[in-house]
C-alpha cells in the first residue's frame, strides 16, 4: 500500500541504466553522471548516493555541489556554469569541486585569486562553443582562453576541455556532425581530457566518446530521442509516479466532468478520482484522452486536471476500489508519453514534481 502521492524510485533500473552506459562507451572512459536540478527529479543526495561506479557527477550550481558535499559525497563533482563571483570561486577550492570555465571573466577572476597560496590546484574544464551558443568561448576566442588560464597555477594541468551539442537528439546528423569536427579541429594537439556526449551522442555518436561522456536522462531509463521510449533503447526508467482513488462515483449521461465542464458523459460511467494534479507536478496541459494505469490496464482522464485532483474513466475496472494505487508514469506507462500528451519533454516533467510528493528509494535483487 502506498500513501498518497509518490515516486517510487528504482535504484536497480538507475543500476541498469549505468552499466548500460558503461557497456557501451567502453570500461576505458570516464563517466559523468549528470545529477543537475535534483538528479532529474529523482532525488539529488539519494542517487549520488547510489552512483559509486560513475566516475564524475555533474551539476548545474555550485549550491548543488555544496548539497552533495555536506552529504558526504566525495566523488568528483563538476558545476556546469560555475561561478561569477570571487566568492563563489573560493567556495570552489573549499569544497574542492571542479568547474567549468566558459568566459574572460572567470579566467580574470581565477588570475586575480592566482596570487593566493591554495592546498590543492582545482580541476577545470574549459568549454569551447562548437554551435550551441549558449556557454563557451567562440572558435576564435578558445586559444587565448587555454593560454591564459595555462599560465595559471592554482589551476591543474592539463586542463580539461569540452563542448556541449544542440541537436544530438535530431535524426538528421549534419549539425552534430559538424560540432564535432570543430571540438576535434581546435582541441586534437591539446592534452587534456575530452568531452561531448550528452545521452542523445552516447546513443548516435560513438565517434565522438572521447575521454568522457556525460549522460543524463538516460540514466533515469529515459530516451534523448522524440518519439522514442527508454525502454526501446534498453534503458529500465527509474521513477514510478503514482497516486491513490480517493473516491468513486458514478455519473450519468449529461453529467459534465470538472473545472468548466469541458467533459460531458455520453453514458452511464464509474469514474474514479484521483488524489494528483498540477500542484503535485502533474502537467495540466495534457491532451484529452491522455491515460493513466490502474490495476493493469490504461484509464483516461476525463476533463481538466485540477490542483490536486484528476477524474479517470473505471467503467471497464470493477474490481478498482478507493485506496488503490494509479500510475501516473512508470514502466507500463512511459513518461515520454504523458510529456508528449502535455507538449513538453520528460525532462521537465520529472524536474517539476512538487515537494508534496514522497519519494520512496527502492532496490530489488535483479
Ligand atoms: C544536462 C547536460 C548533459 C546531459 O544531457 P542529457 O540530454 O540529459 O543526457 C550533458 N552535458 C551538459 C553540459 C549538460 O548541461
Amino acid at each position: 500500500m502506498k500513501l498518497g502521492v509518490t515516486a517510487s524510485i528504482d535504484l536497480s533500473a538507475l543500476n541498469h541504466n549505468i552499466s548500460f552506459v558503461r557497456k557501451r562507451a567502453g570500461e576505458h572512459r570516464e563517466i559523468m553522471a549528470m545529477i543537475k536540478s535534483n538528479a532529474y527529479g529523482h532525488g539529488l543526495v539519494a542517487i549520488a548516493q547510489e552512483m559509486t561506479s560513475v566516475d564524475r557527477l555533474g551539476v548545474a550550481t555550485i549550491d548543488e555541489a555544496f548539497s552533495l558535499r555536506q552529504a558526504g559525497i566525495s566523488k568528483p563533482i563538476v558545476v556546469m556554469i560555475g561561478f561569477i563571483f570571487m566568492e563563489e570561486l573560493k567556495l570552489l577550492f573549499h569544497l574542492q569541486v571542479e568547474t567549468v570555465i566558459h568566459s574572460i571573466e572567470q579566467i580574470k577572476l581565477l588570475e586575480r585569486f592566482d596570487r593566493e597560496k591554495v592546498s590543492t590546484p582545482l580541476k577545470v574544464w574549459l568549454k569551447v562553443d562548437t554551435g550551441m551558443h549558449r556557454l563557451g568561448f567562440s572558435l576564435k576566442d578558445f586559444p587565448q582562453a587555454y593560454r591564459r588560464l595555462s599560465q595559471i597555477s592554482i589551476i591543474q594541468q592539463p586542463i580539461s576541455l569540452a563542448t556541449h551539442l544542440a541537436d544530438a537528439d535530431n535524426p538528421d546528423l549534419l549539425f552534430t556532425q559538424t560540432q564535432i569536427k570543430l571540438f576535434d579541429r581546435l582541441t586534437h594537439s591539446l592534452p587534456g581530457k575530452k568531452s561531448i556526449c550528452n545521452s542523445a551522442a552516447v546513443l548516435a555518436y560513438p565517434q565522438a566518446f572521447y575521454h568522457t561522456v556525460r549522460p543524463g536522462i538516460m540514466l533515469y531509463g529515459i530516451s534523448p530521442f522524440p518519439g522514442k521510449v527508454g525502454s526501446a533503447l534498453g534503458l529500465k526508467p527509474v521513477m514510478q509516479f503514482s497516486a491513490p482513488i480517493i473516491a468513486i462515483n458514478r455519473l450519468r449521461p449529461g453529467d459534465k466532468v470538472g473545472y468548466g465542464g469541458t467533459w460531458q458523459c455520453q453514458r452511464q460511467i464509474r469514474a474514479g478520482v484521483v488524489g494528483v494534479g498540477y500542484g503535485d507536478g502533474y502537467p495540466r496541459h495534457i491532451k484529452p484522452e491522455t491515460s493513466v494505469w490502474c490495476k493493469g490496464r490504461l484509464c483516461s482522464i476525463l476533463g481538466r486536471v485540477s490542483m490536486n485532483m484528476i477524474v479517470i474513466d473505471l467503467s471497464d475496472q470493477d474490481n478498482v476500489q478507493i485506496g488503490d494505487s494509479v500510475i501516473l508514469w512508470g514502466d507500463q506507462l512511459p513518461v515520454e508519453k504523458i510529456a508528449c500528451s502535455a507538449g513538453t519533454i520528460s525532462y521537465e516533467l520529472l524536474t517539476q514534481l512538487t515537494d508534496r510528493v514522497k519519494f520512496n528509494y527502492l532496490k530489488n535483487d535483479e
